[in-house]
């Protein structure tokens, strides 16, 4: 792992940052690696040559994925970046076992993926919640679906909403929480189920700035407490930033791995932190060349019908 927090806390920096079982926790999880350089354990998740294509409407086969190779340690919080389009969804759906990969391999804790798990669990920008349940209703779901006892649901249940500081509201209905609130309960819900890794695909892209700052400081809080994986893809840079461990950039389609960007900047992180700003520059500058790539094919793709016979 690459960095972490702080050698000593800053005095802006929330309680969890400065608490000896945060900072502890860091030092425990056997997460940095061997000092021969060699990891000593398997990478959660590792994708090795992973191509997939889907077949378009006119039967042609066209690449979305071309290649990837990429590690995952245990603990990491990783965020994937690239245009619109570049295969950044997809690439989560095969990690979580609900796509098929054309070629190539997807292992989960030494493990070839083969189907989905709830070891995995993704996270979408529409959080998906049932209107029908209570907020602690909602958080059940899944661990009944697993089948675990209700007694330990009950127990897990106000813990994990504790956890995303939403303990009061156990017995609301959804249509009564903000959209903010609704993805903390839809945070709550996946880790309830004890995955071992968060699969989050734009989880926070829906909400305004504000929310999604406020989400930042307790998903970062929440990783920390609970040492889990997290994969996080966002077409937003300084969010990744202020997020990852690592930044993985992703080629305008067919998606490959352009550049991996290390982010060892210390913890806590703010969006409007300089050193945040600065990293944000230098991925966006790989970043923009595909991004124009995919506008060029747009307007090609726009263009081209009328400038055909
Ligand atoms: P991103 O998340 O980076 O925006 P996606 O993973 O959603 O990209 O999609 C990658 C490419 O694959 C896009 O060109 C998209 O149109 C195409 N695609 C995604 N899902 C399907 C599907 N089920 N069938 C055909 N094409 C798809």
């Amino acid at each position: 792992m690459n960095m972490r927090l702080t050698s000593s806390p800053r005095s802006g920096d929330p309680s969890w940052a400065r608490s000896e079982n945060a900072r502890s926790r860091f030092g425990l999880v056997s997460r940095a690696p061997a000092p021969s350089g060699e990891s000593t354990e398997p990478a959660k998740v590792r994708l090795h040559d992973i191509c997939l294509s889907y077949r378009s409407q006119t039967g042609e086969q066209f690449p979305a994925l071309d290649h990837i190779n990429l590690e995952v340690n245990t603990g990491e919080f990783v965020c994937v970046v690239g245009p619109s389009g570049c295969g950044k969804s997809t690439l989560l759906h095969l990690i979580a076992g609900l796509h098929r990969q054309s070629s190539g391999e997807i292992w989960f804790a030494g493990t070839p993926v083969a189907a989905p798990g709830t070891d995995r669990i993704m996270i979408f920008q529409e959080h998906a919640l049932f209107p029908w349940l209570t907020v602690g209703e909602n958080v059940a779901f899944g661990m009944k679906m697993k089948g675990i006892q209700r007694r330990e649901r009950e127990e897990r249940t106000r813990y994990y909403l504790r956890l995303v500081h939403l303990a009061k509201f156990e017995k609301s209905c959804i249509h009564q929480l903000s959209g903010g609130m609704r993805q903390r309960v839809a945070i709550a819900r996946a880790l309830a189920t004890e995955p071992d890794v968060l699969l989050m695909d734009e989880p926070f892209a829906a909400l305004d700035a504000q929310t999604r700052d406020i989400l930042h400081d307790e998903l970062e809080r929440i990783w920390v407490e609970t040492g889990r994986t997290i994969i996080f893809v966002t077409h937003n840079v300084r969010e990744a930033v202020r997020l990852g461990d690592r930044v993985v950039l992703l080629t305008f389609r067919p998606g490959r791995v352009k550049s991996e960007f290390p982010i060892d900047l210390s913890r806590p992180r703010h969006l409007e932190d300089p050193e945040v700003a600065a990293t944000a520059r230098q991925v966006l500058d790989q970043l923009r060349e595909e991004i124009n790539q995919s506008l060029e094919a747009e307007y090609a793709a726009v263009i081209k019908p009328k400038i055909e016979p």
